[in-house]
């Protein structure tokens, strides 16, 4: 990508919709030679730099500096004129894998900076009368997915077992009362705790007024195309404009997504991200409108964010579901805030209907939608203090989607630096803001975990859907298992695929000794005189060791004939996603590609009953028709629940509802993997993809034939069986028994001779018996029936069932072809027989 500078023609977002006089205003006509300090960008960054220039110099009564500030377009037209004006410390989400990463006193005290934020900004609005609607209130923050509950909880539970004072003000309702408490469908546990929120631009357009009442310099329309490496002899820096240059001693780059534009060491270290926000109207507002602010966390990455206006609309951020995996170029490195993404605009559609009990019939509905671009460091955390090896230079940026509660204070840090000339460490601000050589060095992206992951429409879809799909081993629900669900980031085994380890052992031993029990050996060895614990202890190590020796031989030839994925021809941290190999899939619905927005005005939808469920239609320039079907379709599905009721008390509801799907309309675009898979994964996908072993346990539910008798699998006699000869009814029907012998079917036909009777399990071969033509010889069709008998046998086809699934897993998590894949996974199932045969043959079981 070229450099990144703002673009022209931006989309009006909401905020911006009532623009200020000093919106494209220019305090001189033409630009001072030189300044004290030069600010490069007029958004919260760098007017509260500017704004905190001047308080500190009047605090420490020094001089009043010169300062000139040039924006690339209007005054507050990045991130900040556009963002969801949530001010939301992180207390506990985030902090706690800081705390993990940069130990706990790191952590705690960027938890500690961002709190602090909301009341200086309360006091600051309220000492200043800024109009701002700043409300600080609090936010409840839903969690949808139970792994992820797990993870967040288990940080959330150490800081507070840390003591961290932060975390003290969080409360957590639990998921027995998280739908009820908080009003949203399906929300499994949620978090509470402090927050503000404000619209910024009016925020900082009262900043940007007082300091170019005081003096300082404003320059729209000015953007700055290079700052000099090396300062001047008299130690100061160029910065050059279209309008000309000025000399100054310091320069702040509070230009976030776009600094590595003129700051070519934080090029690849602050990324320009593109985000989604819109606003939503409630024309008739439901009993209880909201409250508090909210999150709502679908995932670990996905996520959106909703704040309620005084004016009873609603701004909702996020979207990430439309377009996060499925064209990163659409978010990635990408600086035009002129258009938005179709699926994140048809996202927003019956929104509040989708996710809120109570609003089913409030007619929200979609009034605006824009795009901003965030400035994401590789790291998360924001480069503040002195640029490396340039004195004089100074950066406050990327502040990675969240700077609302970083911003304020981190420039006060800043204004310290310069007008006090205090080190970093006395300012205050957090130590792993501070921009280091090592931090530049550093070859780390969090930004990019998509490489790794998959476009996933199961990421949204019910336990039940996932099982059956993978019973129908689809390729997309392994994907979706194996990369986005259970492909942990720590190479551990997740928690539940260990325990569905342990099942899948406790049956191999049931299944195994039901075998074994036939067999006339057994009589001989010593185990059918052992107590009945000694034969469980051997039958159990057996399994074990075959389960390693099948694991193990797996993940030793994995790595030796498939250590990278064939094909894959790797994909570069900052390439775009076009060079990674595309491939549809056919369980991956692919839906129509639907025209971009307008390029150069705002996206507005017109209001459409929210209660029929076809979606907004964009006015003239728009094109959405009845895409969004998908994601409102699911709200016809929910129960109508009693609202919640005035000031955060809600009425108790019935208990949890299926969750309504939010899966947007999605075209669904999978990556193949970049990277050799870890021999953890290789388990994952041997354990997951062997769950077909557990059928044979509906036999002991249904009976082998399906009638819900399980008795039928006696046979001829039709004695009940006593729950005791379960172990019979699961050996008869894995060696085919439960087909029913040639002989007795041979009976059954008209033709045929001897027994009287069909048992009641031989019903489908019964069946083939009678659309035969009388003239196939009936012993034929009998030596066939008992040639296909064990083939076809429920044990059989359990294992080949299980061998498919395996191969298919593996082809998946290896990008290694067929060919290997099922090379691998016979060779892992002769490991398995291998070692079972030696044991057996041990203690003399033929
Ligand atoms: C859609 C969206 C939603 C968000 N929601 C939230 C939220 O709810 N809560 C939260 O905490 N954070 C949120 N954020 C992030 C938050 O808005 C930012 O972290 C914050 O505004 C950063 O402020 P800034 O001044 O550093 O950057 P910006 O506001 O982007 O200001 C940078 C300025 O520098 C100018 N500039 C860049 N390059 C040059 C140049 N070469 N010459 C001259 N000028 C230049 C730009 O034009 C821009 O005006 C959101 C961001 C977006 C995009």
């Amino acid at each position: 990508m070229a450099k990144p500078f703002p673009v022209d023609h931006s989309l009006t977002s909401f905020w911006r919709s009532e623009p200020d006089p000093l919106d494209n205003f220019r305090s001189t006509e033409s630009l001072p030679e030189t300044s004290d300090i030069v600010i490069i960008g007029a958004g919260y960054a760098g007017a509260s730099t500017a704004y905190h220039c001047l308080e500190r110099s009047r605090l420490v009564s020094a001089e009043q500096p010169s300062i000139v500030i040039l924006e690339a377009r209007q005054t507050c037209s990045g991130a900040t004129g556009r963002n969801g004006g949530h001010l939301k410390p992180d207390v506990f989400n985030r902090i706690g894998n800081l705390a993990k990463d940069y130990g706990l006193e790191a952590a705690a005290e960027v938890a500690a900076f961002e709190m602090e934020h909301v009341s200086v900004i309360e006091d600051l609005v309220k000492k200043e009368k800024i109009d701002c609607d700043l409300e600080v209130n609090r936010v409840c923050d839903i969690q949808f997915d139970k792994d992820q509950l797990a993870k967040v909880k288990a940080g959330y539970d150490y800081l507070v077992s840390q003591g961290v004072e932060t975390v003290k003000d969080v409360g957590y309702t639990p998921p027995e009362l998280a739908e009820a408490v908080s009003g949203v469908k399906g929300a499994l546990a949620c978090f509470n705790q402090r927050t503000a929120r404000l619209w910024p631009y009016k925020f900082i357009l009262h900043l940007l007024r007082q300091v170019v009442s005081a003096g300082v310099n404003l320059q729209t329309h000015t953007p700055v195309t290079q700052v000099s490496e090396v300062p001047d002899d008299e130690g100061r820096w160029t910065v050059t404009t279209d309008r000309g240059s000025i000399r100054t001693k310091w320069v702040v780059f509070s230009t976030n997504a776009y600094t590595s534009s003129i700051a070519p060491e934080y090029k690849d270290k602050i990324i320009p991200v593109r985000g989604f926000c819109s606003r939503i109207v409630v024309p008739n507002p439901p009993p209880s409108p909201l409250e508090r602010s909210y999150m709502l966390r679908f995932n670990g990455w996905h996520y959106d964010y909703l704040i309620p206006r005084p004016d009873g609309s609603i701004i909702v951020g996020g979207a990430k579901s439309t377009f996060y995996y499925q064209d990163r170029d659409s978010w990635y490195n990408n600086t035009d805030d002129s258009r938005t993404v179709e699926a994140a605009v048809r996202y927003f559609d019956n929104y509040m209907q989708r996710h809120f009990h109570g609003w089913e019939n409030t007619g929200a509905y979609t009034d605006r939608v824009w795009s901003g671009i965030m400035g994401y460091s590789t790291d998360s955390l924001p480069h503040v203090g002195h640029v490396p090896n340039k004195p004089g230079q100074l950066i406050v940026a990327g502040f990675t989607g969240h700077g609302m509660p970083q911003v304020f204070l981190s420039t006060r840090g800043i204004a310290q630096l310069i007008v006090e000339g205090v080190s970093y460490e006395q300012t205050g601000l957090p130590r792993l803001f501070k921009t280091t050589t090592e931090r530049l060095q550093s070859q780390r992206n969090n930004i990019l975990p998509i490489p790794v992951r998959f476009a996933d429409k199961y990421v949204e879809h019910d336990f039940v859907v996932i099982f059956i799909d993978l019973v129908l081993i689809k390729p997309q629900v392994y994907r979706h298992l194996l990369f986005n669900r259970l492909g942990g980031d720590d190479n551990q085994l997740d928690r539940s695929i260990i325990r569905l380890g342990i099942l899948l052992l406790l049956f191999d031993v049931y299944l195994t000794w039901a075998r074994i029990e036939k067999s006339p050996s057994l009589a001989t060895t010593f185990l059918s005189r052992a107590p009945i614990i000694v034969q469980y202890l051997f039958f159990l190590s057996l399994n074990a060791l075959a389960t390693l020796a099948h694991h193990l031989t797996i993940r030793l030839l994995a790595s030796i004939l498939a250590p990278t994925p064939c094909g894959y021809t790797g994909s570069s941290q900052h390439g775009n996603a076009t060079e990674a190999p595309i491939f549809s899939n056919p369980s991956t619905p692919i839906l129509p590609s639907f025209p971009s927005q307008t390029n150069n005005s705002q996206t507005q939808l017109s209001p459409t009953p929210a209660s029929t469920l076809s979606p907004p239609k964009l006015t003239p320039q728009g094109s959405s028709n009845d895409v969004s079907t998908i994601a409102s379709a699911s709200a016809s599905d929910i129960h109508h629940l009693p609202p919640t009721t005035p000031q955060g008390s809600f009425t108790p509801l019935p208990p949890p509802l299926r969750r309504a799907s939010t899966a947007p309309a999605q075209s669904i675009r999978p990556l193949p993997p970049p990277s050799p898979a870890s021999p953890t994964a290789i388990s994952t996908a041997l354990l997951v993809s062997s769950c077909a072993k557990l059928f044979p346990i509906l036999l002991v539910i249904w009976g082998p034939d399906g009638s819900g008798n399980a008795s039928n699998v006696s046979g001829s006699n039709n004695t009940l069986l006593s729950a005791g000869s379960q172990t019979t009814i699961i050996q008869q029907t894995l060696d085919g028994n439960g087909l029913g012998p040639a002989a007795t079917l041979t009976a059954a036909h008209p033709t045929a001779s001897g027994a009287s009777s069909l048992p009641g399990s031989s019903s489908l071969l019964e069946s083939l018996i009678r659309i035969m033509p009388e003239s196939v010889p009936t012993s034929y069709l009998a030596s066939f029936i008992d040639l296909l008998g064990p083939l076809l046998s429920l044990g059989a086809t359990d294992t080949h069932l299980v061998l498919l699934s395996n191969i298919e897993a593996l082809y998946i998590l290896l990008g290694c072809g067929y060919l290997r894949a099922v090379a691998l996974a016979v060779a892992g199932l002769a490991a398995r027989w291998t070692v079972q045969r030696v044991i057996l043959g041990a203690v003399g079981v033929g």
